[in-house]
Order: C-alpha cells, then structure tokens, then sequence
C-alpha cells in the first residue's frame, strides 16, 4: 500500500523563507494568517490527507462509482464520511470571501493544502475542487440575487458544483457547441442538451449540485460569440433557498475510465431544465473562462501532487529493495546486495522527480500569491502586474506541470521494476490518475497555443516583459556571486534561449501560423524550465540564508544546493533542444498530406 506524508516543511520554507509571505501582511487576510497560524493549518490539513483521504485513494480506485437505474450515482465507500469532514474541517471555502461565508484564508495557503489534497486523493479532492470553479464564476459574474443564493452553500460544501462545456462533438472548438437554451416568460430558461464527461456531474455527497453549463440562447449567433452560461441547480430552489422540486437534469450514463475512479465522470441529459443566466448574454465564455483558470491552476497542482505521492514511494522502496552492487563496490557489505539507491540510473530518476517537485510546488506557491495579490491589493498597477502574471503562468503550470506530472508517476513506476506493474503497491494508480491531468481543462497542446498565441501577444507583450524582466534583474544582481553563479550562469543561458524562441515566432510565425503551431508545445516546455529554473535561484537564495553549507551532512538546506545543481546541470539543458525544435518550424511537421498517413 503507498503511503504520504505532506510536505508541511517544505511549504514552510517556501512560504517564510523564499516568499516572505509576511511582506504582505497588508493584504485582507495575510495578517491573520500569522506564521504559527499557516503551520497549523498546514499540520491539520496533512493529517486529514495522511490518515483520512489517502488509506481511501486505493478504495476509490477499486470500488469506483457507481450509477444506479435511477440515474443516481454513489461515491466509493468512505467517501460521504470523508467529504462530511472536509466540509466540518471548514476545507472547501477556506480561500473564499468571508461576505459569503468563507474563511478569507491566503489563496497561496489553501493551494499547498490543495497538493495534499490532489496527492492523497485526487478523485476525491476533485468534487470540492469543482465548487470552487463554480464560485469563481458567480463570484465574478453572477447577480446579486444569484451570489446570496448559491455561494454560501458552495463555499460551505454543502453543495458541489460542476463545469459542463463538452459535447460529443466538441471539447476543445466549444464554438460547434449544440446544448440550447430557451427565454421563458419569467426570465429563466429551458436547457436542453447533452453534456459528456461532466466531472463529479452526479454523485452522493451533497444535498445539491449547481451545474453550471454552456448553451446556446435560440436564435444566438453559430460560434463562440453566440455561448452563454447558465446556472442549473440539481434541485431547484424554493422561495427560502433551500433545495426544492428536481430539476430535469440527469445522468445517463458515468464513464469506464483509466484512473480516478473515485470520481464519477457523467453524461448528463438536460430535458428543458430550468436555469439562469449568470453574466452577460452570448459572453458565456468569459465566466466559464474564470472557472476555467481557476480549474486550469488546480489540474497543474493534480500534476505536481501525483509526482510527488509517487516520488516518497518510489524513495522509499528504492532505500528497501536489494538488487546488485554500487559501481565502485558494496555500499552495503553486510547484506546480501546493496539498496537500489546506490544505483547512479536509479538516482537519476529520484533526483529528477525531486528536481521538478521542489520547483513546482514553488511556481505553484509564487502564483498563488500573484493571485492573491490580483485579487486583494489595493494598489491598481500591483493587482494588474499580478493578473498579467497569472495570465501568463496559467497555461505553464497547467501544461508543464502535468506532462512532466505523469511522466515523473512512471518515473516512480519504473523504480519498482516489475514491481511497479501490479496494482498491490499502487504505482499504477498513480500513472493512471496523473494522466488525465494531461488532458481535461483544455488538453496540453491548447495550453501550449494558450500560451503562445495569447498570451505573449496580449497587451503589447506585457506579461512576457514584466516576467523576463524579473528574471533578467535577478541574473544581473547575483551572476557574480560566487555562490549563486553555478545557478544563475545556466539559467541566464536558458533565459536567452527563451528570448531566441519569442523573437523566432515574431520573425517566423506571423507570416505562417503553422511554425506557431508546430513549435508552441516546445515553446511552452521551455518557458516551464526557465520559471523552474527561476524557483531553484530564489530557493538556493533561501538555503544560503539559513545556513546552507555550514551544518554538515544530512542538512535539508544543503541538500536544496544538491537539488538546484542537479537541475542546473541535468534538466535545464532541454532548453536547448526546445529551441533547436522551434527553430526547426513547421515544415517537415506539416509536409506530408492528411491521406500520407
Ligand atoms: C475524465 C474526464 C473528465 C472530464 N471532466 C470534464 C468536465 O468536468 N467538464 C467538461 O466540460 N469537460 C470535461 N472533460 C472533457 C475534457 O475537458 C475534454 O476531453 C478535453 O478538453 C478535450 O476535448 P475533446 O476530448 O473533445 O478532444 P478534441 O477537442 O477533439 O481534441 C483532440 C486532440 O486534438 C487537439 N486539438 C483539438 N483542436 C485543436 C486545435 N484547434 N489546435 C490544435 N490542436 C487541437 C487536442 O489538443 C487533442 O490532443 C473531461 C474529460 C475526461 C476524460
């Protein structure tokens, strides 16, 4: 069975002494959120995840969900009793405004707790993570009316929420979207449709579930420009807002799938159900645009969380399993073989999931506080700089974070050899569920031309400036320093790399989309290395300021040294090869016509 710790010290670090999130105590809710306050908050929610959710990841998986001739679906077992004290411990609205019942907590700590949450359990932590794409978009958008009635539940947890964008023809190009929705004399409407692959779209843990869901108003422009967005409770509400009549919605059907069992993932049928309009009218795509970056941070946290869960176990199977001799000689001479740790080709796959980990959760830590900035600030220039940041981070974290997610849950997979293979030790699981991170909330490749041709474009390139700025200001300050220059020197190479591939687009892909097309994943891939690269200099920065170095073997600061050069010397090098593929262009991707293949 695997185990999980939550990394409560490596947040710590990051928080107090790379972020110094104390600096922003002038935002609403930072100086509550006192150091001793963070820790244990930090504590509580890991024990949760340690003891509660994770002994129920392999249950989810087994059992799975399951849909009854009703149409109702029940959750794995343990689940209810698991999610009643997710919503007890007060977890799901930790972030949210406190005008509607939320906690007001840092965003950049309720995103540390979210990793728990995704690493111990993914598909569970899924049904809650989908209130909060769904508060995000009332929050933003929603009336009034709208924002009293449905946010204080869903910030609660009382009830759950759901994005429902796809159809069976269209996922990404929702421009070809079919669901309708009808004018009823009373302002609300009749929507009428089938959704597929609706995540957490039925399930037993809430007294109601607020779908919120794309359709096209009759006679609404064809395209993007003709969507709106409306609010489709699962039970409609009475005059004192409590769930009332059923609405005419339904799930007919939950997927077979590869991995997170534990959450139920439902075609729903919408018969003439009633719903409201939240925002404006054919402009359906912005709110669920906010529900979606919220999502699209989450799911790039699902990637960092799965390598990380499947990192401990891997570390800790390859400190237990005997197989040959170190290279140089016994390591271990009084056993009959030598720790699988000693092998250079099993540290190399550690110390690259370690590398990236460590990273991540600092990229993932960096924005959320940009986003608590954007959201809390006073100062109109800081909250734009901070949105501009989000904006462009979005897409990496979401895309990078992922990829290199699933790739590190083999990683972990291929340290238990045959091992790995068999469900028992629950690796498997790990590479199944990491996987669909990859996929949902616009698959990776849309990320990658999120990210190449929006946001780099967006307000002259403002984003892209301010953030190689930063970087480039960091380089100059410390590049002489000798302690931090084995860090800064590779980086400062990957940042002109990244420069090279933003002006080859400039110069090559206005008058040939394709050349954007074909290089944007490698593009985006090379921005993630240069924002990790990044994160390994300020946390470098931080182990020298504790003292890294002066306390001998077995100091978690000196081993950050250790890490940060591994990443220097063994990942950051892609960076080259992304940009020899950007250079490449389009060319030998595109020459072959559709029936060549
Ligand atoms: C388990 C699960 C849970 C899900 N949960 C939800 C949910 O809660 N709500 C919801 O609405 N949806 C949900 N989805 C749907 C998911 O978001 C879509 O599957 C995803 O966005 C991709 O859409 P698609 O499957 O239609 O693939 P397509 O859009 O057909 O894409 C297929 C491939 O083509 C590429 N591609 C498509 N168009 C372009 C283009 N213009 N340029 C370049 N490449 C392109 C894509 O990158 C992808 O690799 C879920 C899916 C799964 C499997």
């Amino acid at each position: 069975m695997p185990t999980y710790r939550a990394p409560v010290d490596e947040v710590m670090f990051l928080l107090r002494d790379v972020f110094h999130v104390e600096r922003y105590n002038n935002l609403p809710g930072f100086a509550e959120a006192s150091p001793d306050i963070v820790e244990a908050v930090l504590a509580e929610a890991a024990k949760f995840c340690e003891d509660v959710l994770t002994p129920l990841n392999r249950v989810g998986d087994k059992e799975g969900c399951r849909r009854h001739a009703d149409g109702s679906v029940t959750t794995p077992p343990g689940f209810k009793d698991a999610y009643r004290k997710l919503v007890d411990g007060g977890w799901v609205g930790a972030s949210a405004p406190t005008e509607f019942g939320g906690q007001g907590l840092p965003t950049v700590l309720t995103q540390a707790v979210r990793e728990f949450l995704y690493s111990s359990n993914m598909a569970f932590a899924m049904y809650s993570s989908l209130a909060l794409g769904a508060v995000a978009a009332i929050y933003n958008h929603g009336s009034a009316e709208q924002k009293a009635r449905y946010l204080p539940k869903l910030i609660s947890g009382e009830w759950a929420g759901t994005m429902n964008l796809t159809e069976p023809q269209c996922g990404t190009d929702l421009g070809q979207l079919r669901c309708r929705a009808t004018p009823q004399p009373d302002g609300s409407y009749k929507v009428t449709g089938t959704k597929i692959f609706i995540s957490a779209g039925e399930h037993d843990l809430t007294d109601n579930i607020i779908h919120l869901v794309l359709a096209r108003i009759d006679g609404a422009p064809a395209g993007t420009k003709g969507i709106s967005l409306f609010i489709v409770p699962k039970f409609l509400l009475t005059a004192d807002g409590v769930p009332g009549e059923r609405n005419a919605v339904s799930c007919g059907s939950i997927e077979e799938k590869m991995g997170i069992h534990g959450n139920a993932t439902c075609a729903m049928n919408y018969d003439g159900a009633t719903g409201w309009l939240t925002g404006e009218k054919h402009r359906g795509l912005y709110p669920m645009f906010t529900m979606m970056n919220t999502a699209r941070l989450s799911v790039g946290v699902q990637g960092l969380a799965q390598s990380e869960v499947a990192y401990q176990n891997a570390v800790a199977y390859a400190k237990e399993r005997l197989s040959g001799r170190a290279p140089g000689g016994a390591k271990f001479p009084q056993k009959p073989a030598d720790p699988i740790i000693v092998h250079p080709d099993v540290r190399r796959m550690l110390m690259t999931m370690r590398a990236f980990n460590e990273a991540a959760r600092a990229l993932v830590l960096w924005t959320a506080l940009k986003g608590d900035i954007a959201r809390r600030s006073t100062d109109a220039k800081e909250r734009e700089a901070a949105d501009d940041h989000m904006g462009l981070m979005t897409p990496v974290i979401k895309g990078v974070l992922t990829d290199q997610g699933f790739a590190n849950t083999v990683m972990a997979q291929q340290v238990f050899g045959g091992h790995g293979y068999i469900a028992e030790h629950g690796m498997e699981q790990f590479v199944r569920d990491a996987r669909i991170a990859m996929i949902y909330e616009g698959a990776n490749g849309i990320q990658a031309l999120d990210l190449v041709g929006r946001k780099l474009p967006k307000d002259g390139g403002r984003a892209l400036q301010a953030f190689l700025a930063e970087v480039s200001g960091f380089i100059k300050e410390h590049g002489d320093d000798a302690k931090l220059a084995p860090f800064v020197k590779p980086l400062a190479q990957a940042v002109g790399e990244l420069q090279q591939a933003t002006m080859w687009f400039m110069q090559n892909a206005l008058g040939n989309p394709e050349n954007a097309g074909a290089g944007s994943t490698d593009y985006m891939q090379l921005f993630g290395l240069v924002a990790l690269g990044y994160m390994w200099c300020l946390i470098v920065q931080a182990a020298y300021a504790k003292g890294a170095g002066a306390n001998g073997a077995g100091d978690p600061m000196a081993a950050k040294l250790v890490t940060a050069r591994f990443f220097a010397e063994r990942l950051l090098p892609a960076a080259t090869t992304h940009l020899a593929r950007i250079k490449a262009g389009a060319a030998s991707t595109m020459a072959l016509p559709a029936e060549a293949f």
